[in-house]
């Protein structure tokens, strides 16, 4: 009894803890009734919190409860707290440790599964994005000591199986898996064996008809569509793959590289009825510094770097992009095989510190998020491009929010 597209014809929950923040910011109110997901970053979450940096009092329940209340047609959650989280990142490591599935199961994904599944909610649609970043990073970061443990004590695959076998079992909830971006699993190498690892979790689940599809670009920055160029352009003989910034890879934005794995997951054992999600909440890559037109260079990388709306230093850079803007707003069925385009990342919640700031929440301190940092393999070794005066993850991060709005494209 499920639909095919949960957000077809359906209104989006307002998440009032996010809406109040925005609504705090001069000009906020432009944007603040946008549907956002509300994340369940760790257990305390699904109570409701206090004194933490990412959520606020509400619950899971009182989230499902205002969303009655708002007469809303679907809610997002992030499902996110797997043993071992972000193992290739150090700003959002979880509560839990490598060998924590067993709490993971118990303490988190089964409150989950027992709130969500209560039948005063049946006639919400409930959608689950499935913990981001985690099986990407089995397939690229295994050379990260935590991945490697990962992948090898089966902790992202059995969790992930879990999460999609106990929610996916609720009539009215739908789970979307994160399936990282075009600029982490766009190469070759990484996409055949990325759909391969969530075919083995979904199956670890019982059954590929726990997952209704995948999202990509979650929390990240990667332009939607490059419209002035597409990875079969050339410039002097020469193709765009060729360049610095493209570096190869099969894809130059999100919405080919969404499209083109939605085709691949389906051939390796996924329903044909799937559906992509994009996060859009932080790629519209507006303001100033856009590009209006193809550049006329015939260098290669002169050709990219000006013609590019993705204004990044390197698309491996991925902490409070200084000069990101907004993205499209949400809405339902934008193009073929997209189920909908979704602000998954709330605008103005910090991806990581800058700087170290000790907290009592678990939250590292990832080099990727200072400014002053050179780089390593993951970006070329590249500077970062990050925000300064950054708090920690998840916290509300005013100068970057103002930013976003006034670089969001399409404009406010
Ligand atoms: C943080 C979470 C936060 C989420 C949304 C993540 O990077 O680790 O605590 O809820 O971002 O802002």
């Amino acid at each position: 009894n499920k639909v095919d597209n949960p957000y077809a014809g359906a209104r989006g929950y307002v998440n009032p803890e996010w809406k109040a923040k925005a609504d705090a910011e001069p000009g906020g109110s432009r944007v603040s009734s946008n549907p956002t997901a509300v994340w369940l970053d760790r257990i305390a979450a699904i109570e409701g919190t206090t004194g933490s940096s990412s959520n606020g009092s509400m619950g899971l329940e009182d989230h499902l409860d205002a969303a009655l209340a708002q007469g809303a047609g679907y809610i997002q959650f992030v499902i996110y707290n797997l043993p071992g989280r972000d193992c290739s990142a150090l700003a959002s490591n979880g509560e839990l440790g490598v060998n924590d599935l067993p709490r993971y199961k118990a303490e988190y994904i089964d409150p989950i599964a027992a709130i969500q599944s209560r039948a005063k909610y049946a006639g919400l649609r409930i959608i689950n994005v499935i913990e981001i970043d985690s099986l990407p990073n089995l397939i690229t970061n295994t050379n990260v000591a935590t991945c490697a443990t990962m992948k090898s004590n089966g902790g992202y695959v059995q969790g992930v199986g879990y999460a999609l076998n106990k929610l996916g079992a609720i009539g009215n909830v739908y789970n979307y898996i994160d399936a990282a971006h075009h600029g982490w699993i766009g190469w070759d190498t990484n996409f055949g064996p990325t759909a391969d690892i969530m075919l083995q979790a979904a199956q670890a689940s019982g059954s590929v008809r726990n997952v209704n599809g995948f999202i990509t670009n979650t929390a990240n920055y990667s332009a939607l569509t490059e419209p002035y160029f597409t990875i079969n352009t050339s410039v002097g003989g020469t193709s765009v793959r060729q360049s610095k910034w493209v570096d190869w890879n099969q894809y130059v934005d999100e919405l080919s590289f969404a499209q083109a794995f939605r085709t691949k997951l389906v051939s390796v054992g996924f329903d044909s009825g799937i559906g992509m999600l994009i996060d859009t909440s932080r790629n519209g890559w507006g303001g100033s510094s856009r590009p209006t037109a193809a550049s006329t260079s015939t260098a290669v990388d002169t050709f990219v770097n000006q013609s590019r709306i993705d204004r990044r230093i390197h698309a491996g850079n991925w902490c409070n992009q200084d000069g990101a803007g907004l993205g499209e707003r949400p809405r339902s069925a934008p193009a073929s095989g997209i189920d909908a385009y979704v602000w998954v990342k709330p605008p103005g919640e910090s991806d990581g510190s800058s700087t170290l700031i000790p907290n009592n929440e678990g939250k590292g301190f990832d080099r990727m998020c200072d400014p002053t940092y050179t780089g390593n393999e993951r970006n070329g070794n590249s500077p970062t491009g990050s925000l300064s005066g950054a708090p920690i993850s998840g916290a509300w991060f005013s100068a970057q929010f103002r930013q976003l709005m006034a670089n969001a494209y399409p404009p406010l």
